[in-house]
């Protein structure tokens, strides 16, 4: 598999490198140059996860890596289910959170760590990642216990739920955690900060693992294909997916998967007030607000790092900008949808309420809806528990974490003190 830095084409890289370094000159995305269109589409269809993850992710990155090799860190990444389950008439939700920490993130996270681990030459590495809740957890748990693989995740302090920080900042052995007194956009700019720093990339080995790394894209295509198979062949027509959006890679697969030939109708990107991007589809004027605070706080982005991704599949494509529906859910609106789905029968969370939400208001008659379910309620259990007034029990994964100590650091939004601290790590 060959990649061009999206801002630089000229600089091209292939898989393993691509995975190594994350991100390119500039901190340009890196992007495939050829995505092949799958001609055996029903035959991968009629095909269990792993066999068709591995025959789908084959195609995509080739002979760089051999087939034994790739067959086994499939198997070794993709140890759950991603089931749909009916909430009403043509509307599924795809639960994307039987995962060891409970989120999507586990697909790619996992999949990215096992990959990494096959493609690493003999240098040190170290894991430099930023967080709003989810892909902390995912990457450390995806991590944890890799030998000469450092972990370090920077998240905003007091801005991810008491129950998210528990899952990854008790873990200890190889992963580091630091809570920033700023919001998720400083922490990411840190990020960025320390990979445009030659001298401590190379002497650490920086490498990202939040969803900037390609490896994660290609394994989240996967479920794409798992959520189609599970339908009637009959409903498999006329298929409308939305997504829970913040960085935008999630839909980065969605479309992958819908070029490589997975029929879907069109994806709507859906998003808390955090609206960037319904507000550029609809004005074309790429304006970001300060990001806020939402319930749906793994989304609370206003500069989504995939978002040229995006644009650059719909280019190549050439699929017009404009069948890309997209629009934004508030607070109170996701509170209202998410009693509204407990009485009809389906426990929610905010972030899948929100693709709920703008999936309903888009669907058109005939067409058949599915909505990502990015994270278990018990996840965000203090507001479920609020808006819809009952008890949840936590999942057992959560509960073991819960009662075990804190071991972040803490830290100013200051570049300085972080290079300091990973260069002593
Ligand atoms: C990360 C995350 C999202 C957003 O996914 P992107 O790929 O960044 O758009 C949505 N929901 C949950 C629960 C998440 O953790």
């Amino acid at each position: 598999m060959n990649l061009y830095n999206i801002k630089h084409p000229e600089e091209q890289v292939n898989f393993a490198q691509a995975v190594r370094q994350g991100l390119g000159k500039d901190q340009g995305l890196f992007f495939p140059q050829i995505i092949p269109q799958l001609s055996n589409i029903d035959e991968l269809l009629a095909l269990p996860l792993v066999e068709r993850s591995q025959q789908i992710l084959t195609a995509l990155i080739g002979e760089e890596l051999e087939q034994s090799k790739l067959n086994q860190l499939v198997k070794n990444a993709f140890t759950f289910p991603a089931p749909i389950v009916k909430v009403e008439d043509n509307i599924y939700a795809l639960e994307l959170f039987h995962g060891p920490t409970l989120a999507f993130k586990d697909f790619g996270g996992r999949f990215m760590a096992q990959t990494l681990a096959a493609v690493r030459d003999n240098n040190k590495i170290t894991i430099l990642t930023a967080t709003s809740g989810d892909t902390g957890a995912a990457v450390a748990h995806a991590f944890y216990g890799l030998e000469n693989i450092n972990v370090v995740i920077l998240y905003p302090k007091g801005k991810i739920s008491p129950l998210q920080e528990k899952l990854f900042c008790t873990l200890g052995c190889n992963i580091r955690t630091v809570a920033i007194n700023a919001d998720f956009d400083a922490c990411q700019s840190l990020v960025k900060k320390a990979f445009d720093d030659a001298e401590l990339r190379q002497t650490i080995g920086l490498n990202s693992a939040n969803s900037i790394n390609i490896s994660r894209l290609l394994a989240q295509v996967c479920y794409y294909f798992e959520a189609i198979a599970q339908l009637l062949v009959e409903k498999r027509r006329e298929v409308v997916v939305s997504v829970p959006s913040g960085n935008f890679g999630n839909l980065t697969a969605g479309l992958i998967a819908k070029s490589l030939g997975l029929p879907i109708k069109r994806f709507i990107a859906s998003t808390n007030s955090n609206d960037t991007v319904p507000r550029y589809l609809a004005t074309g004027n790429w304006l970001p607000n300060a990001t806020v605070s939402t319930l749906s706080n793994a989304m609370d982005v206003s500069r989504p790092n995939n978002w040229p991704r995006v644009e650059e599949l719909f280019k190549r494509n050439g699929w017009p900008l404009s069948d890309l529906h997209s629009s934004a859910v508030s607070d109170a609106q996701t509170e209202l949808t998410l009693n509204e789905m407990n009485t009809k029968g389906y426990l929610c969370e905010p972030h899948g309420a929100i693709a709920y939400r703008t999936l309903t208001q888009d669907l058109q008659l005939g067409e058949t809806g599915i909505f990502l379910c990015t994270a278990h309620p018990a996840k965000f259990k203090e507001s479920v528990e609020r808006i819809l007034n009952i008890e949840l029990a936590l999942p057992t994964a959560l509960d073991k974490h819960n009662r075990l100590p804190l071991l972040s650091d803490e830290m100013d939004n200051d570049f300085t003190k972080l290079r300091e601290y990973l260069m002593n790590k």
